[in-house]
């Protein structure tokens, strides 16, 4: 199937649902995510801050770009003026140059808090107790450029179904909890990015509103190093 015909089938599956999608298209060329923009898709997600940049330059100005790699503190700067949302928050020392930097765009920047939920080590993101030390610490309270828009979390890669959806249903759980305990009167606070192109079925049953897809509109990714200009 062409990306266009991916791009309306899981347009008509998730309209009735609420359900936001982020094309996740890293390693993919221009003409690919050109092809998805011109079926109607406007929110895509890199997790390489370079490739994201040279995007950004080629493709047209109302996408909005969401970063869903780990992002360290040193490359905020070449991402703050244009990025839409962070989804990969996962330390106050990131938030807090994500805060400087917004400011210096004039600026207010979207974020997620990314949850470790998967039983694996390599997956990056904040545990529980962490999660709760930032929302409670002062140096939280203090910025005032960025937003907290909700969480995000990758579960285990696994054929466990029963296993991937435990790991969404208790982060529906943390989320809830999160947004009566600290975000009570923030309306913005809506956003719960869970489920890939393997699991985002699972993940929209258990209380997603907010999916990543790669391979499913755009295939197969070959992995390989990203050029820049
Ligand atoms: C690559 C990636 C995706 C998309 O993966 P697919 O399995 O191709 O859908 C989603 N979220 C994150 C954080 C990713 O890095």
């Amino acid at each position: 199937m062409s990306i266009t015909a991916n791009i309306e089938e899981i347009h008509n599956e998730l309209k009735p649902l609420g359900v936001t999608l982020v094309a996740i298209s890293k390693t993919k060329p221009i003409e690919d995510i050109q092809e998805a923009y011109d079926a109607g898709q406007r929110i895509f997600g890199e997790n390489l801050v370079q490739e994201m940049v040279d995007k950004y330059e080629k493709l047209p100005k109302d996408i909005e770009w969401h970063l869903v790699g780990h992002l360290q503190t040193n490359k905020v700067k070449y991402i703050a003026a244009f990025i839409s949302m962070i989804e990969s928050v996962d330390s106050i020392k990131l938030l807090k140059e994500i805060n400087k930097h917004a400011l210096k765009n004039n600026r207010i920047i979207d974020c997620l808090l990314q949850v470790h939920i998967a039983d694996e080590d390599t997956k990056f993101g904040l545990d529980h107790v962490e999660l709760i030390e930032l929302l409670e610490s002062q140096e939280f309270t203090e910025l005032e450029n960025i937003r907290i828009r909700g969480l995000m979390g990758i579960a285990t890669n696994t054929d466990n179904e029963k296993f991937i959806k435990e790991e969404f249903y208790e982060l529906k759980v943390l989320f809830d909890g999160i947004k009566v305990s600290y975000f009570r009167k923030e309306e913005s606070f809506d956003t719960l990015s869970m489920g890939m192109s393997s699991d985002y079925k699972i993940a929209i049953e258990q209380g997603s509103n907010m999916i990543r897809l790669g391979s499913t509109l755009f295939g197969k990714r070959v992995i390989k190093h990203f050029k820049a200009k």
